[in-house]
């Protein structure tokens, strides 16, 4: 059977080692967050993930979501307790305001603690995703009044939220939808129009569903500049504040899917249902990005879960399954094979996972920490600085996270050989699960667009030129140091190969905009490779600065720290070369068969 363990002590050298977060006890919330806090916290995200979640993992899997004549939809069996426990537990409130009932802690916890539950439960952790989304776009956009009918609930838990973007004929390119919203003499508007895909839409999980729509007010231009976005609750909400009217949105079917089966992904029609703007007339799309900003770092974190997940297993059943023997000798003389963990080219898989995994938790970390210098610090330049990181990082945690989150649990499985396609192990289940999150909240193909097309050059390329920056005085600055040396001189390869690349999109792109699209999967790659190079150079020097101040409790975990680093500048980081070979071969070959040959 499956298991699951939190990995506490990486998260925590992510914490303290190397991302110091002591040093910002000046940010709203951080100040609460003490080292013994921090230790606490996650410890408890720990057990509820393993013990709560994680044992409904397979069984939600297989039973799925259930929708009923009258609309109705049903989680599988346990879903219901264990989301109580973890609303309970003040999980979904964890990083929003206090004013609003939430506990006001900082947003790298809640990412924190966000990667062990959704490792142990994807589908279950999608409905309070949803709403942390909701609430995000709520806080951001909302009336007061909104906010004081919606958010206390929401963030309780005792109602979730949903997106609603997506219609039958339009997912990517949202100009085309055609919900209408027909605004009435009290203020409200009547929605109409059907949703598809929408993640979570009907349940049994909670009192009310506030979903957020996008539809376009009649009359307003094409396009999307005519979009709005509107609250539509399930339940309409009295003045006291108490549920109301049910109101014309209902479930028309649930999807037959590849994986996430324990989430309900339903149809939703709308049917002259009551709705309430959120935001600005036709500026929708700036509310709504609100939320998939939150929600795409909370997708690039699906793709590093997953993937930890089955990493534990594959490591797990390649120290138990004895087959062939090792190239250098037995290493289980006493056995009739080796564990298969004694194969190079096993190895090879194992480490390859472990080390994304290593610097995707401290990418994801690093990324959140902006995203609280971003939202909480004082000072404005700061406050700047870190949204331009945050702005430019969202696109390539996403996309990378999560087409290494799936590439890695297919790698992850055949390290079980025959016995990973066989589900009893689990190893499917992630496959299956893995792979949605390269597809929604934009697919991965329009994340490396928008880094491409938009990200690098916002403001005269600011966000950009001030990383490539820092990654440079970071090698700089350890240039002499003779430990660091062989990590920096890697690192400084990659930083060239993604600044050539970054140069040869502004001086053929611009022009001819095909080579852009050619290039830009290749090239948010590329920026991933340097950006989770650049995290082991800083994991190494803080594992080194631990060997050096002996700390021997950890001796053995930063040993094994430097060695993972150094399979990642060996075997990972040249790739950045093939990937700039790629870009700059351009569009041409690419574009030249007519659509009748393929
Ligand atoms: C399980 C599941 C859950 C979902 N949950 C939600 C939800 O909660 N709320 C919601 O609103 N939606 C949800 N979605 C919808 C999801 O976000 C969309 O499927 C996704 O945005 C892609 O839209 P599409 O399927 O229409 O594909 P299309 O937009 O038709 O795209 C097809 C392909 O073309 C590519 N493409 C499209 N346009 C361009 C372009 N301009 N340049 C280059 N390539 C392009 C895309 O990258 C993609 O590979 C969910 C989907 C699934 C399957």
């Amino acid at each position: 059977m499956p298991v699951y363990k939190a990995p506490v002590n990486d998260t925590l050298f992510v914490l303290n080692d190397v991302l110091g977060v002591e040093r910002y006890n000046n940010l709203p919330g951080y100040a609460d967050a003490t080292p013994d806090m921090i230790e606490a916290i996650v410890g408890e995200a720990a057990k509820l993930s393993e013990e709560v979640l994680f044992p409904l993992n397979y069984s939600g899997d297989q039973e799925g979501c259930v929708r009923h004549d009258d609309g109705t939809v049903s989680t599988p069996k346990g879903f219901k307790e264990a989301y109580r426990a973890y609303r309970e537990g003040g999980w979904l409130g964890l990083a929003v305001p206090e004013e609003f009932g939430g506990q006001g802690l900082p947003y790298v916890l809640h990412c924190a603690v966000g990667e062990y539950t959704s490792a142990a439960n994807m589908s279950l952790m999608m409905y309070p995703g949803l709403t942390q989304g909701a609430i995000a776009a709520i806080l951001v956009h909302g009336t007061d009044a909104q906010k004081q009918t919606y958010l206390p609930k929401m963030v309780e838990g005792i109602w979730s939220g949903t997106m609603n973007l997506t219609e039958p004929h339009c997912g990517t390119d949202l100009g085309l939808l055609r919900a209408k919203a027909v605004p009435q003499a009290d203020g409200s508007y009547k929605i109409s129009g059907q949703k598809i895909f929408i993640s979570a839409g009907e349940h049994d999980m909670t009192d009310n569903i506030v979903h957020l729509v996008l539809a376009r007010i009649e009359g307003a231009p094409e396009g999307t500049k005519g979009i709005s976005l509107f609250i539509v609750p399930k339940f309409l909400v009295r003045e006291d504040g108490s549920l109301g009217a049910r109101n014309p949105v209902s479930c028309g079917a649930i999807e037959h899917k590849m994986g996430i089966h324990g989430n309900a992904t339903c149809v939703m029609n709308y049917d002259e249902a009551t709705g309430f703007l959120i935001g600005a007339e036709n500026k929708g799309l700036n509310a709504m990005f609100v939320m998939m900003n939150e929600a795409r770092l909370g997708v690039g974190l699906q793709g590093l879960s997953i993937a930890e997940i089955a990493y534990q297993n594959a490591a797990n059943y390649a120290r138990e399954r004895i087959q062939g023997r090792s190239l250098s000798g037995p290493k289980a003389p006493d056995k009739k094979a080796d564990p298969i963990i004694v194969h190079p080219d096993i190895r090879r898989s194992l480490m390859t996972i472990r080390a994304f995994n290593e610097a995707g938790r401290a990418f994801l970390l690093w990324t959140a920490l902006k995203s609280d210098i971003a939202h909480r610090s004082p000072d404005e330049k700061d406050r700047q600085a870190a949204d331009d990181i945050l702005g430019l990082a969202t696109p390539i945690l996403k996309g990378v996270m999560t087409d290494k989150g799936f590439e890695h649990a297919v790698m992850a499985q055949q390290v079980f050989g025959g016995h990973g396609y066989i589900e009893e192990h689990g190893m499917s289940q992630y496959v299956r699960d893995a792979r949605i999150s390269m597809i929604y909240e934009g697919a991965n193909g329009i994340q490396a667009l928008d880094l491409v097309g938009r990200k690098l050059a916002l403001n005269g390329g600011r966000a950009v030129m001030a990383l490539f920056k820092e990654i440079g005085d970071f090698c700089e600055e350890n240039r002499n140091d003779e430990q660091m040396a062989f990590f920096t001189k890697h690192l400084k390869k990659g930083l060239n190969d993604v600044q050539a690349s970054t140069m040869w999109f502004m001086q053929n792109a611009m022009a001819k905009p095909d080579n852009a699209g050619a290039g830009s999967t290749d090239y948010m790659h590329l920026f991933g490779l340097v950006v989770l190079g650049y995290m082991w150079a800083k994991m190494a020097k803080a594992a080194q600065t631990g060997l050096a101040g002996g700390d021997g409790a950890r001796e053995d975990y930063l040993k094994n720290k430097l060695v993972t680093a150094r399979f990642y500048m060996e075997r990972i980081m040249p790739e950045t070369a093939l990937r700039k070979a790629r870009i700059e071969t351009g569009a041409d070959t690419m574009m030249e068969l007519a659509a009748e040959a393929f």
